[in-house]
């Protein structure tokens, strides 16, 4: 019955001269997500206002579920739109719209009237009072109720009158597209894809790098790496991923030095080679899903000794998160059976009993020294055979 969205955007609506480009990116992602959605859609922006318009046939659950998924929507609103054909044709239609959205006509009710464009004959009061009177006389179930109504019928008249009552919440955040890029360290575990999401949230595009380790990690462990930025994807849109294969650095790091230290000696390398990569993709910080006391290698200790090597800033949105509240992000974002899967991930597999807790940057340096004759070949040849995938959401 509803051929219309009005799609609701707070934040950005108070961002100045700039507002505009963040209007127009809104505009993009919405086109660019609908498009994968069985129907026709027009995007059109309005007075402040941005509304998609459906053409014949469309899928209006997956319509709404795919509209969710857009940053920088706040609500979402099946809306009629009709022409102003003077008083009584609006009250009809009114009437005829609370028929059909409510079939049980048990509820209160309160009309909440708004003139843009104030040459229409009724003040506002006005149209409340008589609409909301035309409302009891058809169904004389429901009631008024001014301070807490069950059912809040919106009436806005602009070039089109609007009526709607429903606002289906959207993500918030902001669209995509409007703060640059961001290197996501992406595991195959819970907290990095969410962590990815969080950021992406801010409108921030992602590219993401992986670090497998083959024999020692399997094949699939790399395909549900796949698998959860084809999730965030959803959300974030195409998400540049490279694969690295750090064998070689990890084997290498695991004959020189104390195994105690392996972890962050390796969360220290992973770094290094990320930037690499988001330095090359012009990106302005890179994303862990790191939270402080999670690990041995996540206290503030081991956390201040791997963000040493990097020289951009690295974003950690969970840091101050406990699992269960990250765990819920995970599955709100439909991530958290994915990431469950009980692959091997290439930390697990040569992680010490007693890794070090609280190491020294002094002694880390020490012990990295002993792998000078063949870090920098190694590296560099893990940074030659990356495998670069293009994934767009599933
Ligand atoms: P996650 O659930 O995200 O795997 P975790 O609790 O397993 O995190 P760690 O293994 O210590 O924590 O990793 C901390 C962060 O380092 C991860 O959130 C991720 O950003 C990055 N990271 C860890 N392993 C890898 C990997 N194999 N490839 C890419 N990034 C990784
Ligand atoms: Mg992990």
């Amino acid at each position: 019955m509803y051929k219309s969205f009005l799609i609701k955007y707070a934040e950005i609506a108070i961002k100045g001269k700039n507002r505009y480009l963040f209007e127009d990116a809104l505009v993009q992602n919405i086109r660019y997500h609908l498009e994968r959605v069985e129907g026709t859609f027009h995007v059109r922006k309005e007075n402040g206002r941005i509304y998609v318009d459906t053409e014949g046939e469309y899928d209006y659950d997956e319509t709404v579920e795919t509209l969710q998924r857009i940053f920088g929507i706040v609500g979402i609103c099946p809306v009629v739109l009709v022409e102003d054909e003077g008083f009584d044709a609006l009250a009809k239609v009114v009437c005829d719209y609370v028929d059909r959205t409510y079939p049980d006509k048990n509820f209160t009710f309160k009309v909440d009237a708004r003139r843009a464009r104030k040459n229409y004959p009724m003040t506002s009061m006005e149209i409340n009072a008589a609409v909301g009177e035309k409302i009891l006389e058809a169904f004389p179930e429901t009631s008024v109720d001014v301070h807490h109504p069950e059912v809040m019928i919106h009436i806005e008249i602009r070039p089109m009158i609007n009526i709607y009552s429903t606002e289906i919440p959207g993500p918030g955040g902001m669209p995509l597209g409007t703060a640059g890029r961001a290197m996501l360290l992406l595991s195959g575990g819970i907290d990095s894809p969410v962590a990815g999401y969080m950021v992406s949230k801010r409108g921030v595009t992602l590219e993401a790098t992986y670090f497998h380790a083959p024999p020692y990690t399997s094949e699939r462990a790399k395909q549900k790496v796949i698998d959860l930025a084809k999730k965030v994807a959803r959300y974030s849109g195409q998400i540049k991923l490279h694969v690295v294969n750090f064998t070689d650095i990890q084997l290498y790091i695991y004959e020189k030095c104390p195994h105690e230290e392996l972890t962050i000696i390796m969360r220290r390398y992973m770094m290094k080679i990320a930037e690499h990569f988001a330095e090359e993709g012009k990106c302005l910080g890179m994303i862990t899903g790191e939270s402080i006391g999670q690990v041995a290698s996540q206290t503030m200790q081991s956390l201040a000794v791997t963000n040493e090597v990097c020289h951009m800033p690295v974003y950690r949105p969970l840091i101050a998160m406990d699992k269960q509240d990250i765990v819920s992000i995970a599955e709100k974002i439909d991530t958290y059976e994915t990431s469950i899967l009980p692959y091997e991930d290439c930390c697990t597999i040569f992680v010490a009993k007693h890794p070090v807790t609280k190491p020294s940057l002094k002694h880390i340096k020490k012990s990295e020294c002993r792998l000078e004759e063949k870090i920098d070949e190694l590296m560099q040849t893990a940074i030659d055979t990356t495998e670069t995938i293009l994934v767009d959401a599933e």
